[in-house]
């Protein structure tokens, strides 16, 4: 290249340039070689090979061209293009060897070559040396800076004259770079392997580590999402173990729960045989294992379960052939709920890594272990509703009975006067009859009992046919007292008691009905007379709370027996059996009363000490309902009133119905007005009122039964002529409660397919009306009320989410469907309900995953996967504000699992999936065979029952691949020849795997 160097008067060189070009190439060639060798660096050799020829080949080209072209090896004027040219051949060579190494990423590395390369040909030989070091710093320093800041753009400037690579000092320059280079790079590999090495691995290894992490958090969440949306405990533990085998990958796992007493009230066990629930009773104390355990806080390790003398006797584990065993109480604030166990019968002992994970389960099993427990409570509450609505309508039954009954107390009264008026009348003549005035004083007595019987059964049958509405006013708690105790004063002297009035000054006034609340009064203190021996004393005290008056009224009577305290509100419920003039109705009164006020009544009592009653009445300024104190004492009447209009909504997306209202009952005037309202004019809206009684709303509120009006002219309802907005005669109206009392009313009209309502219509209406109801009442007993409504806010906005999927036609006919599958398999009613109601709700959770996963036409991730595998879980735990049946939440959650087992989230199989996720696992199958998915085209109806039945014992249960096909049938959407066909192909199906 530059053939002869200009001398300007020096030596002129030994070694020709060509020769050191290709010294220089193969020495920047051996230190990118040498780096990948110490360092471990990835090179594309082979491509920096290549390169490297290309370049020797090019240099040496380039020289002998300028041989050729001046007989010298180069000219000073035309040699100039040559130069140039070889410096850029040199410079190409080395962005293209910096580009293949991969130093290109790194623009600290960029610069670190380039000036280098520049440095060598710039300064003299002597201060080459000084030069490298500090153009590398100052450039790496300075330019690295600049350009991290984003100051300058990634490129080098240099001012290099045309004379610059001329000269001796050039060369020497070259190869003291190159040199110093080796060595710099040398130095500082050998120098720094030892720490880049431990560098590297402690980056790899938290790279790692956090990565596990990640998917450790990930199936934490998971788990935690699957075990809080359980409602039973029994599922949620047997889920537990489910999770604790996936998160430990061990076979088996068991979960135990202690009562106080720190025994065995249940154990569930998941083994090869599948997942065991029992209670054990009587429950299991002194077990060793659950000392040990409780004892060991920071997890309890065994190497060989079977040896382990500290567990040895265990029935927990014993024949359970466990060789490494690990251990962990579960523990809330200083209770031991139990314990949760995992172990292996391989010899793979545990590491720290497996106690912080169950430890942290175990965390996570205790809140979900109290909010199921909340939930066994509320459905015991719930039941216990549903006993008092039975009880209700054996009132009827009941009452007949006590008029025998009654008839027979009314005769013993009446045998008495009748033989006292008989002797007088024998005497009426007889002056010496001296006992006359005692016969009539026993006459006049016997008949004031009479009275008094009476008048209990007229009051207790008024309160409960409901013809004593209350009469409502504002007044003063302790003038209602004092007539009270004036009344009683006969009674209080004749006994010599001592009544004391602890009434504070400022009570508020009642809102309530006084003749009532007297009679509350009259009837507590007349039992605290009659049950108390002379001279003790008698006690009324009250204090207020936030919307109520609390009053005590407190004997130091004979007090109540324990067994009886349950019943003694029960109609006609008397304790021991002596009638004497009782009849077993004064507290049903009471009760009855105080709750026809809103309030509540309780009762404690020792044998021998007396008993207390307390109750509440309602204080001024609060209406007695519910809702009244909702939206009175509540700041959040906004959210409220966007969760009626959600609900109205989802109602509306659920029915189909073009409108749909929820009214509220405003007691003090009788009336309804609306509250939520889809599809209705505002005006209407605003000044809609229907009293109650009047109208099909008004009578629905009455009586408490729903309404299905399928034509509204010829059902004998209407009032004034179908109202404009009113398309279609046909109807639905069921009432809004909480308990007992009715609180509003739901009403759906105009069908959109202008068709009229069904009786599955109705049940669906009635079942979402019963959520409704729930959530009202939990509002008020809700932690945290406004977190609550929050969340039941976002569950309806899922709903209606899922009612309005595109293949909604579709869904709309599963949901019609899935209830006549349920009663071709001769489920009960209730259950035929729940599951219809669950087939228009179970898809909720997939509202959760994301569109892009949903339209993908490609093959789904193996994450995607696991993400549309989730919405079971997602699903009961979207639905968990608005339920309380634990067959809702269950259906949803099983229906993708399969007969074989080989389904999610827990693998169960044949049976111990519940019958309503086997019907949606049906028609969630048909329906999307049959809607055309972005994954998949539209099948036949026949392509796609012939799938359902292939698949028959494995995944679907064959019972209801077969009502179902009989659905079909009746619905005409296949013919009697298919039927027969399917039927045919069903049975033979059946033969491989046997329906369970
Ligand atoms: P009755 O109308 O017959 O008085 P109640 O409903 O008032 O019936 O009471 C039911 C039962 O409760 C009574 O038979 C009585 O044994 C018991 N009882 C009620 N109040 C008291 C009290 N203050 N002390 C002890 N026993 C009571």
């Amino acid at each position: 290249m530059f053939g002869r160097r200009q001398t300007e008067g020096r030596s002129p060189t030994i070694v020709s340039i060509p020769q050191v070009r290709l010294i220089e190439l193969a020495a920047i060639f051996s230190i990118f070689y040498i780096a990948r060798e110490i360092a471990g660096f990835d090179f594309r050799t082979g491509l920096v090979a290549g390169v490297f020829i290309a370049a020797a080949f090019l240099d040496i080209l380039v020289a002998s061209l300028g041989n050729a072209r001046g007989g010298r090896i180069l000219g000073r004027g035309a040699g100039e293009a040559w130069r140039w040219a070889t410096v850029f051949v040199d410079l190409f060579t080395v962005i293209g060897l910096v580009y293949l190494t991969g130093t290109v990423a790194s623009p600290f590395l960029f610069l670190l070559v380039l000036p280098l390369f520049f440095a060598g040909r710039l300064l003299p030989p002597l201060r080459a040396g000084a030069a490298v070091t500090l153009a590398t710093v100052a450039a790496i320093a300075v330019l690295g800076a600049l350009e991290l800041r984003g100051t300058i753009p990634h490129f080098v400037c240099c001012d290099a004259g045309a004379a610059m690579p001329s000269g001796p000092h050039f060369l020497v320059g070259t190869l003291l770079v190159i040199a110093g280079f080796m060595s710099l790079m040398t130095y500082l590999f050998a120098t720094f392997y030892d720490s880049f090495e431990v560098y590297l691995r402690t980056a790899e290894d938290r790279l790692v580590n956090s990565r596990h992490r990640i998917s450790e958090l990930t199936r934490l969440y998971d788990i935690s999402l699957g075990i809080n949306s359980v409602i039973s405990l029994d599922t949620l533990l047997k889920m537990v173990c489910k999770e604790i085998t996936l998160l430990l990958r061990r076979p088996w796992s068991s979960v135990l729960l202690l009562n106080p007493e720190g025994e065995i009230v249940r154990h569930v066990e998941l083994g090869e045989e599948g997942v065991a629930s029992n209670e054990p009773s009587p429950p299991i104390a002194e077990d060793r294992l659950v000392g040990a355990v409780l004892a060991a806080s920071e997890g309890f390790v065994s190497e060989d379960a079977g040896a382990d003398e500290r567990i040895a006797g265990s029935p927990m584990i014993d024949g359970r052939e466990l060789h490494p065993l690990l251990a962990v109480p579960i523990v809330s604030g200083r209770d031991d709920l139990g314990i949760l166990m995992v172990g292996d019968r391989e010899e793979r002992p545990f590491g720290g890594e497996d106690v912080r994970l169950i430890s942290i389960l175990s965390g996570q099993v205790v809140s979900a272990i109290e909010k199921s427990r909340l939930y066994e409570v509320m459905s015991g509450r719930i039941s216990r509703l549903e006993r008092e609505a039975e009880d209700l309508r054996n009132t009827n039954k009941l009452k007949m009975n006590y008029i025998s009954h009654l008839s027979h107390e009314l005769k013993t009264p009446l045998t008495s006067i009748k033989a006292y008026v008989e002797s007088l009348q024998d005497n009426i003549d007889n002056p010496e009859f001296v006992e006359r005035d005692e016969f009539l004083g026993v006459i006049s007595t016997e008949t004031d009992r009479l009275i008094r019987m009476v008048n209990k059964v007229l009051d207790v049958s008024k309160i409960e046919f409901g013809q004593r509405t209350l009469k409502r006013k504002l007044f003063v708690l302790a003038d209602v007292v004092a007539e009270v105790e004036q009344a009683m004063q006969p009674y209080l002297v004749d006994k010599q008691l001592d009544l004391r009035i602890g009434l504070p000054g400022d009570l508020p006034k009642i809102d309530g009905d006084e003749d009532l609340v007297k009679q509350v009064f009259i009837n507590l203190l007349g039992n605290a007379v009659k049950f108390s021996a002379p001279g003790r004393r008698l006690f009324i005290d009250a204090v207020e709370d936030a919307v109520s008056v609390k009053i005590t009224v407190r004997d130091e009577g004979t007090g109540i027996p324990e067994k009886d305290l349950t019943h003694i509100f029960e109609q006609f419920y008397q304790v021991g059996t002596s009638m004497g003039e009782g009849v077993g109705l004064g507290l049903a009164i009471v009760k009855n009363i105080v709750e026809q006020h809103g309030g509540w009544i309780q009762v404690s009592s020792t044998v021998g000490e007396g008993a207390s009653f307390t109750f509440t009445l309602p204080k001024e300024h609060h209406f007695n309902d519910l809702l009244g104190y909702l939206f009175e004492s509540i700041e959040a009447s906004e959210e409220i009133q966007e969760m009626f209009q959600l609900s109205v909504q989802f109602i509306a997306e659920m029915l189909s119905a073009k409108i749909v209202s929820l009214m509220l009952l405003d007691r003090s005037r009788a009336e309804l007005f609306i509250k939520g309202a889809y599809g209705l004019d505002e005006r209407v809206v605003e000044k809609a009122r229907v009293a109650v009684g009047r109208s099909i709303a008004g009578k629905v509120a009455e009586t408490g039964e729903p309404l299905l009006v399928r034509d509204i002219e010829t059902s004998g309802m209407k009032e004034r002529s179908n109202d404009g907005q009113y398309e279609t005669k046909s109807l639905v109206s069921v009432p809004l409660r909480v308990g007992n009392t009715v609180i509003g009313v739901i009403n759906a009209n105009n069908k959109i397919s202008g068709e009229s309502f069904t009786e599955d219509d109705l049940n669906l209406l009635v079942t979402v009306s019963e959520r409704l109801s729930k959530v009202i009442e939990r509002m008020r007993t809700a932690e945290d009320f406004s977190v609550f409504l929050k969340e039941t806010i976002a569950t309806l906005h899922s709903m209606i989410a899922t009612c309005r999927e595109d293949y909604h036609w579709l869904n709309r006919k599963t949901v019609e469907w899935s209830a006549s599958i349920a009663r071709k398999l001769r489920l009960s009613e209730k259950e035929v309900q729940v599951i219809q109601y669950v087939s228009s709700v179970h898809d909720v959770g997939m509202t959760c995953v994301s569109d892009d996963i949903l339209n993908k036409t490609l093959a789904l991730t193996p994450e995607e996967i696991d993400e549309i595998r989730k919405h079971p879980q997602r699903g009961a735990a979207i639905m968990r504000p608005l339920e309380f049946v634990e067959m809702v939440s269950q259906n949803i959650l099983f229906h993708h699992e399969r007969i074989d087992g080989k389904g999610y989230p827990m693998g169960l199989k044949g049976d111990q999936i519940p019958i309503g996720s086997r019907i949606l696992a049906v028609l969630d199958a048909y329906a999307s065979m049959m809607g055309a998915r972005p994954f998949r085209h539209r099948l036949a109806v026949s392509e796609t029952v012939g799938e359902l039945i292939a698949n028959s014992g494995t995944q679907f249960d064959g019972q209801v691949i077969k009502a179902f096909i009989e659905v079909l049938l009746d619905e005409g959407v296949i013919e009697i020849e298919d039927y027969t066909r399917f039927a045919e192909q069903l049975r033979y199906a059946g033969k491989h795997h046997p329906v369970t």
